[in-house]
């Protein structure tokens, strides 16, 4: 059935332009709507550190209930994403073709909002609850990881930012590492003496076409579609002196992920040495991978919270990260959760709006399944 509150909510923030880093005027909007719902609201200097001005948007709201609830999204959408024109057909909100939606993830700010309407009408008494919107999450959780997390009390908490049909729950995703090598040869004459060259292009090859790469196991991939060679100067008569590689390894195991960067990195010497090259190798920790089993509390509640609403109740373990690693990283057990949309990051993005409708629903049943037994303050 469909929620005009929802619907209308979600046509204003689709239209409303946002980008990485450009996050303002949705964050102006949201900072309004927590206000109406009795929330304190701060906003972060967190878009500073990627040259920025907005910051992550942050509300409380006390509650009468011991125990805290998160509940996030973000506000930022892929580029391609400014003058949105949503089209609606057979139940299904598409954009006009020439855009994404926007529903990654509009849908999930407006399905914590409508949750929080609901909680808050119902009357029944309430934990504090805080919620986050994200700044800059496409860009590698930037807005997440910057964060300081010190204003929340939650131990646990849901991420409405996941793919899916409502009652999907993503409780797993990989880490993941940045992976460069720097390759250093050594110029001559390509006539007279490329002997006396050393070849970093040809050693870059070399690294490339005998690295294990691509689907490495079930839950561990590499990908390295970054490859540069020379100095960008169009003078072939020199042999190549200088070569990049850049690329990410995934895995949802931290040890088989931290075995794949020592493995690249030892890759990378052994060729290097082969061709009498230096080789320079830089691994930086993008964010780690995490794993919540069914029987914890904040799937518990989750299970419990689609059974009240008839929804069915799914767990999923994806292959993209998302705001809940870093959170789960910082010991807050998070998961994600499904609002309808598919085919994100593209054009072709849809958003299902009966599963968003329920959405709001299943957001309401989470505040309220958490909230029982919890003691009065
Ligand atoms: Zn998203």
């Amino acid at each position: 059935m469909k929620n005009e509150r929802m619907y209308n909510e979600l046509i204003e923030l689709l239209t409303t332009d946002s980008a990485s880093g450009k996050e303002d005027a949705i964050a102006e909007l949201l900072k309004g709507k927590l206000e109406e719902l009795g929330f304190t609201v701060t906003q972060d200097n967190a878009g500073e550190a990627f040259g920025s001005t907005c910051g992550n948007v942050i509300g409380i709201r006390e509650g009468e209930l011991e125990g805290a609830l998160l509940l996030s999204s973000h506000m930022d959408r892929v580029p391609n994403g400014l003058g949105i024109q949503p089209v609606e057909r057979d139940g299904v909100l598409y954009s006009d073709g020439t855009t994404i939606l926007a529903a990654d993830d509009i849908s999930g700010v407006c399905a914590i909002l409508e949750g929080i309407r609901q909680a808050t009408a119902s009357g029944t008494p309430l934990p504090r609850l805080e919620v986050v919107f994200t700044v800059q999450e496409e860009l590698c959780l930037g807005g997440a990881k910057v964060m300081d997390p010190s204003p929340l009390k939650s131990h646990i908490g849901y991420i409405f930012d996941s793919p899916g049909g409502v009652g999907r729950f993503i409780n797993g995703a990989p880490g993941r590492y940045i992976l460069k090598a720097e390759i250093t040869g050594k110029p001559a004459h390509a006539g007279n003496a490329p002997e006396k060259g050393i070849d970093a292009a040809k050693t870059m090859a070399d690294i490339i076409s005998t690295l294990k790469q691509g689907r490495l196991d079930e839950i561990s991939t590499s990908n390295f579609p970054h490859l540069e060679a020379g100095t960008g100067s169009a003078n072939i008569n020199v042999v190549c002196d200088h070569a990049l590689i850049e690329g990410e390894a995934r895995s949802r195991d931290l040890k088989k992920l931290l075995d794949y960067v020592e493995y690249f990195r030892a890759h990378c010497q052994k060729v290097a040495d082969e061709h009498g090259a230096k080789v320079k190798v830089t691994t930086e920790e993008n964010f780690l991978p995490f794993f919540i089993s069914e029987d914890d509390p904040v799937l518990t509640i989750a299970k419990t919270a689609c059974e009240k609403q008839g929804i069915p109740f799914q767990c999923a373990v994806l292959g993209g990260a998302f705001d809940g690693n870093i959170h789960n990283a910082r010991g807050m057990a998070t998961v994600g959760v499904a609002t309808g949309y598919s085919k994100n990051h593209t054009t072709e993005e849809q958003l299902e709006l009966e599963s968003f409708f329920r959405s709001g629903d299943l957001c309401a049943a989470l505040i309220e399944t958490y909230a029982e037994g919890l003691a009065r303050k």
